[in-house]
C-alpha cells in the first residue's frame, strides 16, 4: 500500500519538520511549495493523504482542494494561520476531510493523519451499522431503531451525509431549522448531547459523534 503524504506548504522549515515526524512514522512524504504543481503531481502519483496549506504562492488552498475534488477523494487535510478562518472554510464546502491550526505540534498532526487514514480505509467503512431512512424519518444502529425527535434526526442524516467531515455549529444550525436566528450554539449542543445519549443506549462503547474543539462535530466513520 502507498504511504505517500503530500505536504503542500510554502515555508521550507516547517515543511521540512512535518517531513520528518511522518517519515519517522513510517509515511513517505514529499513536499511542494507551489500550489500550482499540486494538481499534476496529485494526477502522477496517487498520495494516500494531503496537507494542504491555505496560503500558497501560485495558487491558493482553497483552489487546489476543489481542484482535487474534481478528480479525487483523497483525503485533504487543510491547515490555516487562524482558527477564525476555519468556520469560513467549513462554509466554503470545499470537501476537505478535516483541518489543523497552525501553530500545531507536528506529533498531533502525525497523530491526525493516522486517525484519518484509519476511518477512510474501506473495511472501515464497511462495518457501519447506522441506518438512515430520510422519507420515514428513521435511522437505526446495529438494527434498533433510534426513537428520535425531528431536530435529532436530521442532526443524524446530516453528520451521516459526509462520515469523518467536520460541521460547524452554524452549518448545522443551517439544517436543523429554517430560520436559526431564534436559536443558540448551545441548542446545536443540547441536541448533540441527546442524541449521543440514544445511540450510547445501542452501542455504549463508542464515540460516534466527535466534537472537535472550536469547530463543531463530525460523525465517525463508523
Ligand atoms: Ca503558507
Amino acid at each position: 500500500m502507498s504511504r505517500k503524504i503530500l505536504i503542500v506548504e510554502d515555508e521550507p522549515q516547517l515543511a521540512e519538520l512535518l517531513a520528518d515526524y511522518l517519515r519517522a512514522a513510517g509515511f513517505e512524504p514529499s513536499v511542494i511549495q507551489d500550489g500550482r504543481e499540486v494538481v499534476p503531481w496529485v494526477r502522477d502519483h496517487a498520495p494516500e493523504l494531503i496537507l494542504l496549506d491555505l496560503m500558497l504562492p501560485g495558487e491558493d488552498g482553497m483552489s487546489v482542494c476543489r481542484e482535487l475534488r474534481r478528480f479525487s477523494d483523497v483525503p485533504i487535510v487543510m491547515v490555516t494561520a487562524r482558527v477564525e478562518e476555519i468556520d469560513r472554510l467549513l462554509g466554503l464546502e470545499l470537501g476537505a476531510d478535516d483541518y489543523i491550526c497552525k501553530p500545531f505540534s507536528p506529533r498531533e498532526v502525525v497523530a491526525r493523519v493516522k486517525a484519518i487514514l484509519r476511518r477512510a480505509a474501506p473495511a472501515a467503512r464497511q462495518t457501519t451499522g447506522l441506518e438512515i431512512e430520510p422519507q420515514a424519518y428513521r435511522a437505526s444502529l446495529d438494527g434498533q431503531v433510534l426513537d428520535l425527535t425531528p431536530v435529532e434526526f436530521r442532526l443524524l442524516a446530516t453528520l451521516a451525509e459526509h462520515p469523518g467531515r467536520v460541521f460547524s455549529r452554524d452549518q448545522l444550525m443551517d439544517r436543523l431549522y429554517e430560520d436559526h436566528r431564534v436559536v443558540t450554539d448551545r441548542t446545536v449542543d443540547t441536541h448533540v448531547k441527546n442524541l449521543r445519549r440514544k445511540m450510547a443506549a445501542v452501542r455504549a462503547d463508542e464515540e460516534i459523534i466527535r466534537s472537535v474543539y472550536g469547530v463543531g462535530y463530525r460523525l465517525e466513520a463508523l
